[in-house]
């Protein structure tokens, strides 16, 4: 065999602790700024990979974070994959018993916990009747462990210090499971994507250079996009390969401190979904902060709006590079960039392109399918995006009833409706099933239906997302009462049914009254004529007592 040596994720690591020892890493935390360097966060790594023996975690054992962004998850990064062991990152802000059904359905063994998120896992914990079947230990991300029913516990400190800060690499190859996370896009329960030491290497590989994502050793990059989120979209394997300087935003950061860090850490290049751009307008509009450091911001997750992306570049100089992926695809599949001419294009057509949710990387190939089957790039036939490559996963964790419709010949099926235009650019022009994504996060429409109808006073309901400005979409249920039903109590029934079992911004923001949920011809319901007839209501104008504020 020509060239033996496997696509893997430690020697980004080793470089840059070879090349870079001196470059930063650092973090907002809840005590201040924490700091450190490629070499010193290289030794901490060893020291975890040697504490996570020493609790016997196995080869292809799953060890979980539940965290924001900062240099512990970090190190969680390289540490569990390169040891051979297989990082779950999972998602804080999911509903309680989503976050039990994963933690069971991926038999996490250890589990690491910010301080401020313990009482969530708490609350995930109590769904399962006080401990997850199989959790044996938890990990609080401090030097202390705050007063919780989690057991057995300890601090981050307790369990990494004392180890020694070099550790024997296994020599691993490009299957070896290293990352997983689940996504909650579509109906049903979430689904779990595992990704191999190759899939990230090779998306690594692919957002690395200027056709992906442009990462290099004088980058200074802060991923506002949550490292619980398919690891940030790759940034920070990304931002190490390039041996870059990393900034991270620490556990729920606000508009004020993101400005803050470009302001004090000069950061060159940035990425989040469309919420946290728009929020940082808002603040710069009361605010006076210096971004001139700021030279890219990668936007994804959900459209990037036009005139977010005009506002950037014309006020302050910020590129906006727009891009699209999945759970499934690592994320990052396409970016929008300009071809070669089209930086002269008037800015209107210009910014049509980059609008569009882009050109595939290379490395990709992805074609659009109706039920004649492909369709041509005309910018106007549509059809799903099919899409597979060596970073697009080819199944779901034991899922087998999901890998049968997800999957043809293997391709991805995405669920994405698109469009192709002659140039190559993708357009999403609608979803293929009705999931709802609020600020990033998806909400399903289907389990909020059923918890509504399930209400004694409710004959039939449904729930749509309508478009937000700053959420891109929200929940409004429609609700069919039941016959001399005051619409009063129910609407606030309906909020507290939801508040019980649902995080606070799955409340539907408004819940109107009709006389039928309008239905198909084969009696389904036909949520295309709400979502036409609601597409300019107004969520921030409802009545009082409707649903609790999203803000
Ligand atoms: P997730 O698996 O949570 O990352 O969600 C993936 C889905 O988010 C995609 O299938 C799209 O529906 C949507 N999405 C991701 N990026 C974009 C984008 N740039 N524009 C519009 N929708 C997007």
């Amino acid at each position: 065999m020509v060239g033996t040596t496997a696509q893997t994720l430690r020697p980004f690591l080793w470089r840059a602790a070879k090349l870079y020892p001196d470059r930063e890493i650092v973090s907002r935390t809840h005590e201040g700024i924490d700091r450190t360097t490629y070499a010193a966060y290289d030794r901490r790594v060893a020291q975890l990979a040697n504490a996570l023996d020493g609790v016997g975690i196995d080869d292809g054992e799953r060890v979980a974070t539940f965290c924001w962004n900062h240099t512990r998850h970090f190190e969680t990064y390289f540490a569990v994959p390169s040891r051979g062991s297989q990082l779950h990152t999972i998602n804080p802000l999911l509903p309680d018993h989503h976050v039990k059904y994963i933690v069971e359905n991926a038999a996490d063994r250890l589990l690491f916990v910010d301080p401020s998120l313990v009482e969530k896992l708490e609350g995930a914990a109590a769904e399962a009747d006080g401990a997850f079947d199989t959790v044996e230990r938890f990990v609080v991300m401090g030097s202390d462990v705050p007063e919780t029913s989690l057991d057995p516990v300890v601090d981050y400190e307790s369990f990494v210090g004392g180890h020694a800060e070099t550790y024997d690499w296994p020599a691993l190859d490009d299957e070896t499971p290293a990352g997983m996370c689940y996504t909650s896009g579509t109906t049903g329960k979430p689904k779990g994507v595992e990704y191999s030491q190759g899939m990230m290497w090779a998306h690594t590989m692919g957002i690395l250079p200027e056709a992906g994502l442009d990462f290099r050793a004088d980058s200074v990059v802060m991923p506002v996009v949550p490292m619980f989120h398919v690891m940030a979209w790759g940034f920070p394997y990304a931002t190490t390969a390039a041996g870059a300087k990393h900034v991270y935003p620490g556990p729920a950061p606000d508009p004020a401190d993101l400005a803050r860090l470009i302001e004090t850490e000069g950061v060159t290049f940035s990425a989040g979904v469309p919420t946290v751009w728009l929020g940082l307008l808002e603040y710069l509009e009361e605010n006076e902060a210096d971004l001139s450091s700021l030279e890219r911001v990668a936007i994804g997750g959900a459209a990037a709006p036009k005139s977010l992306v005009r506002t950037y570049e014309e006020e302050y100089d910020v590129q906006v590079v727009h891009a699209w992926g999945m759970t499934e695809t690592s994320p990052v599949a396409a970016v929008a960039h300009l071809k070669p001419g089209m930086e002269s294009l008037p800015p209107e057509r210009r910014d049509e392109k980059r609008v569009k949710q882009g050109l595939v990387l290379p490395g990709l190939e992805f074609k659009v399918m109706s039920d004649e089957g492909e369709v041509p790039w005309d910018g106007e036939q549509f059809g799903e995006l099919w899409i597979r490559g060596p970073w697009v996963t080819t199944e779901y964790f034991r899922r087998p009833d999901a890998n049968e419709t997800d999957f043809a010949d293997g391709w991805l099926k995405t669920g994405d409706v698109v469009t192709v235009d002659p140039d190559g650019y993708i357009q999403i022009v609608d979803r293929a099933t009705d999931v709802i994504k609020s600020g990033g996060e998806w909400i399903s429409s289907q389990e909020l239906e059923n918890a509504i109808m399930a209400h004694d006073d409710v004959v039939e309901a449904t729930v749509i997302g309508v478009p937000h400005e700053k959420w891109q979409e929200r929940p409004v249920a429609f609700v069919v009462p039941r016959e001399g039903v005051g619409e009063g109590p129910l609407r606030s029934d309906i909020a507290d049914l939801l508040e019980g079992d649902y995080p606070t911004w799955w409340v539907p923001d408004d819940v109107v009254y009709i006389d039928a949920v309008p239905k198909t011809a084969t009696g389904k319901f036909d949520k295309k004529v709400l979502r036409e007839e609601y597409a300019d209501h107004d969520v921030d104008d409802v009545p009082e007592g409707a649903a609790p504020d999203d803000d």
